[in-house]
């Protein structure tokens, strides 16, 4: 069956859970090191590698991001909370229990706005935030007989943020993720890497009959290392679910890790229940209050959001989705672009020259817009220039941009002045120019002459190049028409 006619019979439900790494300098209870790509088993200490006797100590900065991040989701903070055990057995995970929250997450409800399928915004409700630590890592590629394991991600700051069952397909996920992932990087507690694995998501999917009421068995899916394979997976599920219903099966609880190679899922386990965890509260950390004012504090440092600089451009600066897409996609493109409207009200020629010159100028040369050498007010006064007529659009990007990479402390009306790139339009100057080009090109002048109106072009560029991109092409058409019947 194909996922097209799987949804014409059944409806997916869709819920995620996201993993997001914290950029603290040490761990999340206790001092090693919280770096990614370290030596194995170099950032590690007796409290890491679980040995009896060592007790946790909380890292302050788990909190503070926990708190940004819900703030940033509209979520309710939870004011008292503790710490509780989940009881497990892995080899990665040296206590035997991984420290987190069940009863009281740090943040409760909330959503993010994303766009559907359609394009439409639709609100994802969020169900918690909850502080925890990652486990270790078993490799077990590496070594042909040997599962290695590297315990520097033992302890490594968490917050798990788990979505209600919302989404109806993958590419609200896809969109959910990418939004996600914008969101952390603008707070910047997480640097949403999914390769690294930095940011990980599970998906949790399930299919029930059209107008059914009841939501059907879930799957989780594991596993997933970039957005896109997300996207895939469910979709994949979907279909491969629909094939057990059908078949007269049932669906199982359980766990299945996606294949990237192969774009399938397989089971990996049954999975547990809740129950089987045996949470209890850690009894080695104390409870937490958080103040009104601590929290004030923490709103009152929020920097601007990729949504509400969005809204701002479409609504107040009146660009395009696209334009507002675009700029908005990294808080570096997006602060630039603030600080470039601080100076310009030409908000349309401000966004083509963020995505047009600048950006091409940094995929060119594989660079970051906070490598970008020259200053946003320097591009304003470039688009100044271009209003007030002073150099034409084709010498400000070819000409006077490319020489202000090259020497950022000059500055536009410097370089052009300079360089002879102030648009021409005395006409004299423009006449003796095109004179000596129709005496050098006898052949293509007679034709012009005789009605050959495409040489147009040829004669435009011939005077461009003579004045290298100056002369202003208004008074460079009408004096060649002109010319062509007086010579
Ligand atoms: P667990 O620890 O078992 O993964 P969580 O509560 O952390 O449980 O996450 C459950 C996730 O599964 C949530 O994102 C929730 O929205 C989603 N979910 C719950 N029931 C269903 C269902 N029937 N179909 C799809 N997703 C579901
Ligand atoms: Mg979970």
């Amino acid at each position: 069956m194909t996922l097209e006619e799987v949804l014409k019979k059944y409806e997916p439900v869709i819920g995620l859970e996201i993993h997001a790494q914290l950029l603290t300098n040490s761990k999340a209870y206790s001092r090693d090191a919280n770096e990614f790509g370290a030596v194995p088993n170099t950032n590690i200490s007796p409290t890491s590698l679980g040995h009896p006797g060592t007790l946790p100590k909380f890292n302050g900065k788990t909190l503070n991001y926990g708190i940004k991040l819900g703030l940033a989701c509209h979520s309710e903070i939870t004011r008292d909370m503790h710490f509780d055990r989940k009881n497990y057995f892995y080899p990665d995970l040296p206590k035997g229990y991984q420290i987190t929250q069940d009863k009281t997450p740090i943040c409760t409800g909330g959503y993010v706005l994303i766009k559907d399928a359609n394009g439409n915004e639709k609100s994802i409700e969020l169900t918690r935030i909850h502080m925890e630590e990652d486990s270790g890592k078993s490799s077990h590629d590496i070594d042909p007989f040997d599962t290695l394991i590297d315990l520097n991600r033992a302890g490594v700051p968490l917050l798990e943020i788990v979505t209600e069952p919302v989404f109806k397909n993958g590419k609200e996920a896809y969109n959910y993720l990418i939004e996600m992932r914008k969101l952390v990087r603008y707070l910047d507690i997480c640097d949403g890497n999914m390769e690294e694995g930095s940011m990980r998501c599970d998906v949790n999917v399930s299919i029930m009959p059209i107008g059914s009421k009841e939501f059907g068995q879930r799957v989780e899916v594991k596993n997933m290392n970039s957005i896109s394979n997300v996207e895939k997976a469910i979709e994949y599920e979907i279909v491969r679910l629909a094939g057990v219903l059908d078949s007269g099966g049932k669906v199982l609880q359980e766990t299945r890790n996606f294949d990237a190679n192969t774009g399938e899922t397989i089971a990996l386990r049954k999975k547990e229940d809740a129950h089987d965890y045996r949470y209890f509260p850690e009894p080695d950390l104390t409870a937490l209050h958080i103040t009104q004012d601590y929290i004030n504090e923490v709103k009152k440092n929020l920097p601007a959001l990729p949504n509400d600089l969005y809204k701002k451009y479409v609504n107040e600066l009146k660009l395009s989705d696209y334009d507002a897409t675009n700029l908005t996609e990294s808080k570096g493109i997006a602060l630039y672009f603030e600080e470039l409207i601080a100076h310009t009200k030409n908000f349309k020629a401000a966004a083509n020259w963020m995505m047009g010159s600048v950006k091409s100028y940094l995929n060119q040369n594989a660079l970051e817009i906070e490598d970008f050498p020259i200053e946003a007010e320097k591009i304003a006064q470039l688009i100044q220039l271009i209003e007030e007529e002073k150099v034409n659009n084709s010498v400000a990007t070819q000409k006077v941009f490319p020489f202000l990479v090259m020497n950022p402390e000059s500055n536009p009306i410097q370089i052009a002045e300079s360089n002879g790139w102030i648009t021409k339009t005395d006409s004299s100057e423009i006449e003796n120019v095109i004179i000596n080009i129709f005496k050098n090109n006898p052949d293509e002048f007679e034709r012009f002459k005789n009605g050959e109106k495409k040489l147009t072009g040829f004669f435009m560029g011939q005077v461009m190049r003579e004045m290298k991109g100056a002369a202003d092409p208004k008074t460079t058409t009408q004096l060649l028409n002109k010319l062509a019947n007086e010579v």
